[in-house]
């Protein structure tokens, strides 16, 4: 029998509110549930301060130890019991199913499995709920995910998108045909294929077409033990309402309109080790509530557009860089750019494009004022200098976008 919103957060709140050091003391006074928007909001750096005031549970109880991947910050220490576990397995088991992955799939599984990371044991865990053969080559060599996609066959694989380009480049250096390969679907995890709206990105296109594979996106956080995949719809990331609930909230925290775009924030519903309830993600998508095409009628959680602290504010509108890197990647004659963000005053930001290639910054200044309807500062640059600011000396990871804010 599924169970109704009230009850689950009943449950939630009660369980949290109990047991977990940090809850007892935030909900303290506060009897019964409240309405969920009652509770102050939860930001990463409260849970990372009070990482382990939200265990709930003593340590004998504890079956994983992960950690977040830091991209944002220190990394996190989270942890799960065998409940959790089981619990993380019918998560992913149900992603699976939008893909439509079943018992007779072989599926190559492409992230690590190691390093403290969940997402690959959590893929590990669903395929085998599913009952599907798993191939696990991690993602750390190319040649070995080739090899092992000619030996075994696989009908699928889950893998970030960027590794997915660079296996592409290599099968045809090594003149594999991966696009008559038995890889029929790819599942991307970690970075977006798809634009706001819907569409795919450079990236998801390319991967259809280099591995002649249909691409699903999937979406998950850690700290929310959760995933939410597209199905063939290919319209947002499909979300279990028994095991997360999301609230996408505006500036001031109040919450959007169906289909637009705002901070996501979750409560985990069925956590045992470590419950959170109004977890504000830092990442920014719209949700919507409409039944899909596939015949689900859970609501289903758009492409994530940007990082809410990347949030642009430009003579009175607000947008992110997502949308101008779209742009850029499908402008002929842009061999590489930059965009840099400046703070020019409390209600605007300056936003400055550099670029390389063959495209003028006339045509280039045409195209964003079509595509995105905004007219940044735009100017020519050498590739050195692009690359300098997309890699300076300190970083660990190339960006494009470079906030001076
Ligand atoms: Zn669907």
């Amino acid at each position: 029998m599924t169970r109704s919103f009230d009850q689950l957060w009943a449950e939630t709140f009660r369980h949290a509110k109990m047991n977990a050091p940090f809850y007892r003391e935030s909900l303290r006074g506060i009897n019964g549930p409240p309405a969920l928007s009652e509770v102050p909001l939860l930001d990463k750096t409260t849970l990372s301060e009070r990482n382990l005031d939200f265990l709930c549970v003593p340590r004998e109880r504890i079956a994983e130890l992960v950690t977040t991947s830091g991209t944002t910050g220190e990394p996190l220490l989270w942890m799960l019991t065998d409940a959790d576990v089981r619990r993380l397995a019918r998560n992913e088991k149900l992603s699976f199913d939008c893909v439509g992955l079943t018992a007779r799939d072989t599926v190559l599984v492409a992230v690590a499995m190691d390093r403290c990371f969940m997402a690959g044991l959590a893929y590990w865990l669903g395929l085998r709920e599913i009952g599907c053969g798993v191939v696990r080559t991690g993602a750390s060599s190319s040649l070995l995910v080739l090899e092992m996609i000619q030996r075994v066959q696989p009908t699928a694989i889950v893998g970030v998108p960027s590794f997915l380009r660079l296996v592409a480049d290599k099968a045809r250096e090594s003149g594999v045909d991966l696009k008559n390969s038995s890889v029929k679907k790819a599942v991307c995890i970690g970075e977006p294929i798809r634009d706001a709206a819907f569409a795919l990105n450079t990236s998801g296109k390319a991967i259809e077409e280099s591995w002649g594979a249909k691409v699903y996106s999937t979406y998950g956080v850690t700290e929310l033990a959760n995933s939410l995949c597209e199905c063939d719809a290919g319209q947002g990331g499909h979300l279990h309402e028994d095991q997360l609930h999301i609230e996408i909230l505006d500036d001031a925290g109040q919450p959007v309109a169906d289909g637009e775009v705002g901070e996501v924030v979750a409560t985990t519903f069925g956590v045992e080790a470590m419950p959170v309830i109004r977890y504000r993600t830092g990442d920014c998508a719209a949700l919507f509530r409409a039944p899909c095409s596939c015949g689900r009628t859970t609501p289903r959680l758009g492409p994530i557009v940007g990082r809410k602290n990347q949030k642009l504010k430009f003579k009175g509108t607000s947008l992110y860089p997502s949308t101008l890197t779209a742009v850029l990647e499908q402008s002929a004659g842009v061999d590489a750019f930059v965009i840099i963000a400046r703070k020019e005053s409390e209600l605007s930001d300056a936003i400055e494009v550099l670029i390389h290639g063959e495209a003028s910054v006339l045509a280039m200044r045409e195209t964003f004022q079509a595509r995105a309807k905004i007219a940044p500062q735009i100017r020519t640059a050498t590739r050195e200098e692009i690359e300098l600011l997309q890699m300076p000396p300190t970083a660990r990871k190339r960006r494009t976008f470079v906030d001076l804010r």
